[in-house]
């Protein structure tokens, strides 16, 4: 039985697995040292004096530093440390990372969607865009209509999805950040899962006009013109309630009259562009779930595929580690950009990166956001990155992207769907029944009680890791086959429970 796991070589603490955690007074046999304090499953246990002042080092890095003397075996708790300084951007320098040893892994593919823009869904929705959230009521029972009475003559069809936001009204169009928001609505249309049929709402006064969304469309190559629809509800034809009703439904039909001609088709996995995340985290995290997406993540990228990551005040405290993996100077530049925009955003708001790091977090055992930070950005594996997106833009590249979005589930889950993913696959050890309305999410587990618990929520468990019962090799590898089973069709857990959480548009603009 394994009592705790200590990460990297260099590391001074280790964290306590048993699910009851350590006693004071037990010894932790891998050391031969006697536990001081009660340490709670999660926690770390000093594994050595740390004298005061002196680094607390965990994935051999440092985490934080002791206030005073923490001795050996004692409970390693935030109290009793403080955060290292976050790393200067303007000190990172861009230097060619060795080419990484990347086999290319060949031979495997998906069934998927094929789109005029030769973009690939894993999904076939009619999703129903707004340019306001003023419409989300009609738009909603639209879809209640749609579902109810059409959608079973449509059985190639998956869903018909309302894509409500709050985005629209009263925001300040031209202001300096409001690109974010506007390219977010207007990437969003093309997601890959929506077949490239674009079906758009708008009230008539909003901010955000239902002509900026049809010239922008009129610019994206491949998209043919016949397959966008709008409808105003404001126009004067329209006479109250029901005739809003008629004519969208009659939209809708048509737009599933074409998406119902639609077949999977065997695609190259350089086809799949999928999105990692992770919400509710805890020590465990970066232990089993994380390092198991990574492993599929470098799977992926050598075969031919695409994975975003994300999560920018979760891997901001590993900015060297990113830097140092850009596959050239564009890609480090744009990094320390986006990077340097959020530092400001967050600046402007009167946050700092202690902001991030939940309740729920620290009594899973993350003393602070360095911690998490390197537990989070193992999720990106270790092949070189190959571009960073801001938020919401749209991916043009392939293999490993970073792209900047906030760390906040629903909000980079926004993002990346903007950003084209069509797959989502997504860490949790506190859990939550987090899920996406247009793109399936993977759910993994960092802890076997959490997967236990939730056995209907959690898709792969990954906790056997820490009790030396599974390798992340194996996990990974996995998850890598579930990728593809869900890729093509497969329904993960809060898919088939059809739980969906609301899109979120990130607007770090005003709202007047
Ligand atoms: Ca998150």
């Amino acid at each position: 039985m394994i009592q705790a796991i200590k990460i990297h070589n260099d590391d001074n603490v280790a964290v306590a697995v048993g699910s009851q955690g350590l006693r004071a007074g037990e010894i932790l046999e891998s050391e031969g040292l006697k536990l001081i304090d009660d340490v709670p499953q999660g926690h770390k246990i000093a594994l050595t004096d740390i004298p005061s002042g002196a680094p607390v080092i965990r994935y051999g890095v440092t985490i934080a530093r002791a206030k005073d003397l923490i001795p050996a075996g004692s409970w390693v708790k935030e109290a009793l440390v403080e955060i290292p300084p976050s790393p200067a951007l303007d000190e990172l320098v861009y230097k060619q990372p060795q080419e990484k040893k990347m086999e290319p892994l060949e031979g495997y593919t998906f069934m998927g969607f094929r789109n005029p823009d030769r973009s690939v869904g894993t999904r076939n929705i009619l999703g129903i865009s707004t340019t306001v959230q003023c419409v989300s009521g009609v738009v909603n029972h639209v879809v209640k209509v749609l579902k109810e009475k059409h959608l079973s003559s449509y059985p190639h069809v998956d869903d018909v999805v309302a894509l409500n936001h709050s985005y629209g009204c009263g925001v300040a169009y031209n202001a300096d950040d409001a690109f974010i928001p506007i390219r977010s609505v207007k990437n969003l249309t093309l997601n890959p899962n929506l077949g490239g049929e674009v079906m758009m709402v708008g009230l008539g006064c909003e901010k955000l006009e239902m002509k900026h969304l049809e010239a922008f469309l009129q610019t994206v190559d491949a998209l043919p013109q016949e397959r966008v629809s709008s409808l105003i509800l404001q126009n004067e034809e329209l006479k109250g309630f029901q005739s809003m009703v008629d004519a969208l439904v009659r939209q809708g039909i048509e737009h599933l009259e074409r998406l119902n001609k639609r077949r999977r088709e065997e695609c190259p996995l350089s086809d799949l562009v999928i999105g990692v995340q992770c919400g509710g985290s805890d020590a465990f995290s970066g232990l089993t779930a994380n390092p198991s997406i990574g492993y599929a993540v470098d799977l992926l990228v050598r075969a031919g595929g695409t994975a975003l990551f994300s999560e920018v005040t979760e891997v901001r405290d590993a900015a060297p580690v990113l830097a140092s993996r850009c596959a050239d100077k564009e890609t480090f530049e744009t990094l320390k950009k986006e990077l340097d925009w959020y530092d400001s955003y967050l600046k402007r708001g009167g946050a700092d990166r202690s902001a991030n790091t939940t309740p729920g977090n620290k009594q899973g055992g993350l003393v602070n956001i360095v911690e998490k930070a390197m537990g989070s950005v193992v999720k990106s594996g270790s092949m070189n990155i190959s571009g960073v997106l801001g938020p919401g833009e749209r991916v043009s590249g392939k293999g490993l992207i970073f792209a900047a979005t906030p760390a906040s589930d629903f909000v980079c889950g926004t993002c990346q769907l903007a950003s084209g993913i069509s797959l989502q696959i997504f860490s949790t050890g506190r859990g939550t029944p987090y899920n996406l309305p247009i793109a399936p999410v993977v759910k993994l587990s960092s802890r076997r009680d959490l997967s236990q618990r939730w056995y209907d929520l959690v898709d792969l468990d990954t906790g056997d890791i820490a009790w030396g019962e599974a390798g992340i090799e194996e996990t990974g590898w996995k998850l890598f086959h579930l990728i593809i089973e869900v890729a093509s069709g497969r329904k993960p857990a809060a898919e088939a429970l059809g739980l969906y959480n609301d899109l979120v548009i990130f607007n770090p603009a005003p709202i007047t």
